[in-house]
């Protein structure tokens, strides 16, 4: 609930501060101005306004915002007499398209460019509701509101912070996901890395927006856990050996594997001379299973005096 408000609020934010690039936005009294945020507030949630995102993917599409936003630009030019028409739609929908349809594709999938592509896009990096993008943006709202004199200035310093923000993420983001692709060697594997859901963080706390949750799902393995924004330490907290190869399938809420084969908890991955193997243990079984991984990715069980060594090392 309390994300969803946020999450809410990140779109509102955005847009309000996105309507204050209009030049003629400065000069207005503080009343009209608190007016003027407001309607830039509901333009950057007006897409959620027009239905569900799945059955109406025209309210999340960049070619139709111009339309939608129109009536909106209209009654608003009601009240903005002084401020010629088309320059308040179109700042209103570019409140819209960056406030609410960029921002969903940087959380979620959306049909970007219906009718054009019936296809939803996304590229997530961030939560909406990450109080590291709404915090700034409500700074800037509230003193480009009560002091004209550095509006412009804070409305470019704060989209540049986010800007910057954004990138961090989004390098951050395929760091992550090639070292996962690297450490763990596992060949057709399927690595999504994504902001942590809201069941598998403390949303009050900020420094929880700063990890990533990834899963890595391949033929004989699926492995979760965090990793920070900053740093490349993996913290699994799932990390599991199937010693049946099966192909990882995909759904719309993501990649699975199929039927119920059996599966080995992995207690300990020992990486020595060259040589990856993973220490396991089967349910209701004492006894440490060891594995190694060839070079085509797929894994062995070894025995003997490998294993004894291996058993060693641990
Ligand atoms: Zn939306």
């Amino acid at each position: 609930m309390l994300l969803l408000f946020m999450h809410v609020l990140t779109h509102a934010l955005v847009g309000a501060v996105i309507v204050f690039l209009l030049k003629d936005a400065r000069n207005l009294s503080i009343p009209k101005k608190i007016i003027l945020s407001v309607i830039g507030g509901f333009a950057g949630i007006l897409p959620d306004t027009l239905g569900v995102r799945t059955s109406t993917p025209w309210s999340h599409s960049i070619l139709f915002a111009p339309i939608f936003v129109l009536p909106v630009a209209l009654i608003t030019k009601k009240i903005f007499r002084e401020i010629i028409w088309w320059k308040i739609w179109i700042i209103l929908t570019s409140a819209t398209i960056v406030g609410h349809i960029i921002v969903d594709f940087l959380t979620h999938e959306v049909s970007l460019i219906y009718p054009l592509s019936q296809k939803q896009y996304a590229y997530v990096i961030f939560e909406a509701g990450d109080p590291w993008v709404w915090f700034p943006l409500m700074i800037t709202l509230i003193i480009v509101i009560f002091s004209s004199k550095h509006s412009m200035k804070s409305i470019i310093i704060v989209l540049l912070l986010v800007g910057s923000y954004m990138g961090i993420r989004s390098y951050s983001k395929s760091e992550l996901t090639s070292k996962l692709e690297e450490y763990y060697g596992e060949k057709n594997a399927i690595i999504l890395v994504s902001p942590p859901g809201e069941n598998l963080m403390n949303i009050k706390n900020p420094l929880e927006y700063l990890k990533w949750s990834y899963d890595l799902y391949s033929e004989q393995r699926i492995i979760r856990g965090f990793s920070p924004l900053l740093g490349d330490s993996l913290e699994n907290h799932t990390n599991l050996y199937y010693p049946e190869p099966k192909p990882v399938e995909v759904s719309i809420n993501g990649p699975y594997r199929s039927g119920e084969d059996p599966s080995f908890n992995v207690i300990r991955e020992v990486r020595k001379s060259g040589n990856y193997y993973l220490v396991c243990i089967e349910e209701n079984h004492n006894d440490p299973r060891i594995f190694r991984q060839e070079i085509d990715g797929r894994w062995i069980e070894v025995q003997g005096t490998e294993k004894l060594r291996v058993l060693d090392y641990s």
